[in-house]
């Protein structure tokens, strides 16, 4: 469920932010499948290592659409899969071939290069799908998978949090990541909860189902509110009793990324190396993917010239 990322997606360099800031997502469809893209957002690329975040927008039952992702390349970022409804077939260049349900957690990270692709296995996928950009100390390192069937579940106050990656009071998920970061999918029970941070990591809040109040700042399911470091706790007020939400945040990534298609990188130089690898079918790089659906082919990049 990766998607293109397109230049208009990060036309505007990073600043601080001074308080909360709410975004809206960008409407687009990721094979075949309609989703809404909160990250990156206009002038913001990162959240913590946080680089991409789509959501894929709950299925119309009289014309559900099928997820068919074919094989397609990444480098330099760790893919979070994360399903709300539907199930899903993971299989990638290393060998893995992983069925995912909601609940469980699928983290890929690419390194120097890895290739996969994504069968919907069910009608109706719902979820979200996100990148961390991987920091210069492994992101031209080996690539890895993991599936976590199982996730620590925190009980707050008006809140049950299930803890896909990083901790939360004395619990942590189990998944590796190589930056401290921190991913909640947040069930509300009594429409508010306040639920803590660490002051040095920025956050995103993601609603899923309901407005959200957080602090003075409204945001909608399909945008996304960025909160700066230094915050102590998140108060969460919600449009209903029962309501879902993500919180992801992170240390700062401290350097700047750039972003193209399915890569993640430093330079223009180095995303052109990886688009050349793969459109020249350079199997050390990108070894092969099984899945009965087509290869993905890389469009040019388009500081490229095509003539
Ligand atoms: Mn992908």
């Amino acid at each position: 469920m990766s998607g293109p990322v397109q230049p208009v997606d990060a036309a505007v360099e990073q600043g601080p932010l001074a308080r909360i800031d709410v975004r809206e997502g960008r409407s687009t469809t990721v094979g075949g499948v309609p989703i809404s893209r909160v990250l990156p957002t206009k002038g913001r690329r990162t959240v913590g290592p946080w680089c991409f975040v789509d959501l894929i927008l709950p299925p119309d039952f009289d014309d559900p659409h099928p997820l068919e992702v074919g094989p397609h390349p990444h480098i330099g970022l760790a893919t979070v899969t994360w399903l709300l409804a539907g199930e899903a077939l993971h299989t990638d260049s290393l060998g893995s071939e992983q069925p995912i349900k909601p609940g469980q957690l699928n983290l890929m990270s690419a390194g120097d290069g890895i290739a996969h692709a994504e069968l919907g296995t069910s009608e109706g996928i719902h979820g979200i799908q996100m990148w961390l950009a991987q920091p210069e100390g492994t992101r031209h390192g080996p690539s890895r998978f993991e599936h976590i069937p199982d996730l620590p579940v925190a009980d707050l106050p008006g809140a049950e949090v299930k803890i896909m990656i990083g901790g939360l009071d004395d619990l942590a998920s189990p998944a590796l990541v190589d930056w401290p970061t921190v991913g909640l999918d947040i069930s509300l029970r009594g429409g508010r909860a306040e639920i803590p941070t660490d002051p040095e990591f920025e956050y995103a809040v993601i609603p899923i189902d309901h407005n959200l109040k957080i602090d003075d700042a409204i945001v909608e399911p399909g945008w996304l509110a960025l909160v700066p470091v230094g915050a102590e706790s998140l108060p969460i007020e919600a449009s209903a009793d029962r309501a879902r939400l993500l919180v992801l945040g992170g240390s700062p990534l401290g350097e700047p990324i750039e972003m193209w298609w399915n890569f993640v990188a430093r330079s223009k130089e180095e995303i052109t190396e990886a688009w050349r690898a793969w459109q020249t079918h350079d199997l050390d790089r990108f070894g092969p993917v099984s899945s009965k659906l087509a290869r993905i082919d890389a469009p040019p990049p388009p500081w490229r010239a095509t003539r």
